[in-house]
């Protein structure tokens, strides 16, 4: 390996990193700066001794300064020298002490020799190209290092005022990216069945989204082994799945723009029926019945040469209406069978992914048998404050990946399966880390559990282009101050360690993401007190659970408990959540923000350009307030509150971004963007309703309501 390479020129690859260790140099480096990837090499051609980081392949003649900044102040380090600027041999200049003088405040890691990257996100080169000051220094020059600037969605300084009832450690097992590789193939493969059974036994393609709600809504009933695949849910057939295959037959509709598409569509829908009636095991009855309305329809086809746009979906809705529920009856016993098929598959691959787990241990000779006999511990009912989900099964020790910088990307690679997140969002995650992790000081499975997290995201989100974002689109973070300004909200019931805002939220995934700060699944938490937001990914059941949850613990307190609830205004039909929100005792307020003309962030953020983050959401969002007594009389929302919260709302001057279609039946295929399935932020520049009183009672907001 050579070791003359100048300083200031990068090496190309870790491979290449010169030697520490011929003609004799002490490694009298501090930890801090070991930890940080330093290492002191021999110049054979100046002889003379430098320093080199093998994270970040950069090397100076001069010993560098390490990142010191205050944790509490600066958590992210935003404000500190980066590690390439070098020691200041001025000894008049101001200098910061070495970790041989004093311990290196906000840096946990020490030393160790196959310590994976910690800090991956300091190089300073890499640095530059997110930062909106000045470029770096160069390795040799003196002045003061520039304020790194990353874009920060997130504050994770705010402190939590949730008391919950004592949360048990989960049964389940720590991330392991073998483990969750067999997953993510195991799930791609599932997915594939599905299209392939909904093709072969309907003859249309599974519908877009459907089995990423599906496996919301089967969360919702699991009490499998597997965080992610259910295998232990009554009953087999998931109703939500079911309802939408039922809904793209015979033919999916997609979004109509113009006269010819609602004709076309037309056309096709009337031919489909009657090859499905024809070609099904149907009754004489239904049979008559939607061979006549096809006829009929292309009856009308051919003589109504001017039909207009609406003409043609006003017949449309008319043939649906006829032959609907005849073909329903028709396939109910077929879409049965896919689901349930999906279903026990889904099973028998959350077996295997276990059966790997305990390979691993095996492998690791550790014990497998005992995990058997691991049981949920009986926890006594008090109430603490809110803390990270634990696990309770062994955890075998991680393999190494590695990290390198493309761009403004991080890219995790292991086993040639590299995983991106944008590098501000890896800052994030090492500070969730910092303040959540308890058995990892020195950071040394940070990459590997960083990897899991994001390869079960990648894995849960899908793998056609778009898919998945739309349940994980999260409210602007303007709303997010304002709803922690006036309501005191500290907590996340929805998110992720990539989408959180605050430090603490539920997730789907306790096992991935309870390092990160998660608090387990929501439905899992059991508040008595406490501000909250939510923003829930749009599955029916999933929101209903929520509902019945939200009212039982408000029902329960007498503490302040509150809940601000974000879901879309979905009216046709309305979802069932929404109703039972409006007519719920505990709702406090209700608003609406018009559609068009606000905003909710990516749901794939972390990896998105920023040019993309924003995006406007085509329909209307509600808000309702749900308080108890206790949480009304110090929460409420008064209409002061109220107008800041709305203001918040307002587009920060971005240009416009179309979002995916707003409704479930249009199809979004031009659109390109996000569907619209989460419900998601909204902010009417324009217009917000006041729904104060029940439905029937909606008004036109009042002049001091309007943005
Ligand atoms: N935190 C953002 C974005 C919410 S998007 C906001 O509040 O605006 C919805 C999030 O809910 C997704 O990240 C999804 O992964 C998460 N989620 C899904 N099921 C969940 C569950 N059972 N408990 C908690 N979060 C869940």
């Amino acid at each position: 390996m050579s070791t003359n390479h100048a300083p200031g020129q990068a090496v190309a690859s870790t491979s290449a990193q010169p030697s520490a260790t011929s003609p004799p140099v002490t490694q009298d480096l501090p930890e801090d700066l070991l930890a940080a990837g330093w290492c002191k090499c021999w110049s054979r051609r100046e002889k003379r001794p430098y320093y080199f980081n093998r994270f970040t392949n950069q090397s100076l003649w001069e010993v560098p300064t390490t990142v010191q900044h205050d944790s509490i102040s600066d958590p992210l380090g935003l404000n500190a020298a980066p590690v390439g600027s070098p020691r200041t041999t001025d000894d008049s200049a101001p200098r910061k002490r070495s970790s041989t003088e004093e311990p290196t405040a906000g840096l946990k890691r020490g030393r160790s020799e196959d310590v994976t990257p910690i800090t991956p996100v300091t190089p300073a080169p890499r640095i530059c190209k997110v930062t909106t000051e000045a470029p770096f220094a160069s390795p040799t020059s003196k002045h003061k290092a520039p304020l790194v600037a990353f874009p920060v969605f997130w504050n994770l300084e705010v402190p939590s005022n949730v008391v919950a009832r004592e949360m048990p450690p989960y049964l389940l097992f720590p991330p392991h990216p073998e483990a969750e590789l067999c997953r993510a193939q195991l799930t791609a493969r599932l997915r594939q069945h599905y299209q392939e059974l909904c093709q072969q036994r309907e003859g249309i393609d599974a519908p877009r989204e459907s089995f990423n709600r599906w496996m919301l809504e089967r969360k919702v009933r699991d009490r499998g082994t597997d965080p992610m695949l259910p295998s232990d849910c009554e009953p087999a057939v998931s109703p939500s799945m079911f309802r939408e295959i039922l809904n793209d037959i015979p033919i999916r509709l997609s979004r109509i723009k113009h006269r010819e598409d609602a004709k076309r569509q037309l056309f096709k829908y009337a031919e489909a029926a009657k090859r499905m009636i024809e070609s099904r095991n149907a009754t004489p009855d239904s049979r008559k019945i939607v061979k006549w309305n096809v006829e009929d329809t292309f009856n009308w086809l051919r003589k109504e040469l001017s039909a207009t746009k609406e003409d043609y979906l006003e017949r449309l809705d008319h043939l649906r209406q006829q032959c609907g529920p005849h073909l329903a009856d028709v396939a109910k016993e077929s879409v049965e069978g896919i689901c349930a098929k999906l279903y026990h598959l889904a099973c028998e691959y959350a077996q295997r992914v276990r059966s790997r787990h305990l390979e691993i241990l095996r492998e690791c000779n550790l014990p497998p048998d005992e995990v058997d006999s691991v049981t949920t511990s009986c926890m006594e009912e008090r109430a603490v404050p809110c803390h990270p989900a634990r696990l309770r099964l062994p955890e075998a020790p991680l393999p190494r990946v590695d990290l390198h910088v493309e761009s403004e990307q991080a890219c995790l690679r292991h086993r040639g399966e590299v995983v991106r997140v944008n590098q501000n969002y890896l800052a994030k995650l090492e500070q969730l880390y910092r303040l959540n992790c308890t058995d990892d000081s020195r950071f040394e499975k940070f990459l590997p559990r960083v990897w899991c997290m994001l390869r079960r995201y990648q894995t849960m989100f899908g793998l056609g282009a778009h898919e998945g974002l739309g349940l994980h689109g999260a409210l602007p973070v303007s709303v997010f101050e304002a709803l922690h300004r006036h309501f005191d909200v500290t907590f996340e019931c929805f998110a992720s360690p990539l989408n959180c805002y605050f430090a603490q939220y539920c997730s789907a995934f306790p096992d991935t993401d309870g390092y990160f700060g998660s608090r387990g699944t929501v439905l899992d938490l059991f508040p008595a007190s406490g501000s909250f937001e939510v923003n829930p990914p749009f599955g029916e059941e999933l929101m209903n659970s929520m509902v019945d949850h939200f009212e039982n613990l408000l029902a329960a307190s007498t503490e302040p408990l509150s809940f601000v609830v974000f879901v879309p205004e979905w009216r046709d039909p309305a979802t069932p959540a929404l109703l039972r929100m409006e007519e719920s005792c505990f709702k406090r307020r209700q608003l609406l923000v018009l559609p068009f003309e606000h905003e909710y962030r990516h749901g794939a953020q972390h990896v998105c350009r920023s040019e993309e983050l924003h995006i406007r959401a085509l329909h209307g969002t509600a808000i309702l307030f749900l308080q108890n007594d206790a949480a009304y009389a110090r929460w409420g929302p008064t209409p002061e509150r109220i107008r800041a919260l709305l203001e918040a709302y307002r587009p920060q001057g971005r240009a416009p971004q179309p979002a995916g279609p707003a409704d479930g039946t249009a199809g979004g295929d031009e659109a390109g963007g996000e569907e619209s399935t989460a419900p998601s932020s909204a902010g009417g520049t324009t217009g917000s309703i006041e729904t104060g009183g029940k439905l029937s009672e909606r008004k036109e907001s009042s002049d001091d309501e309007w943005v």
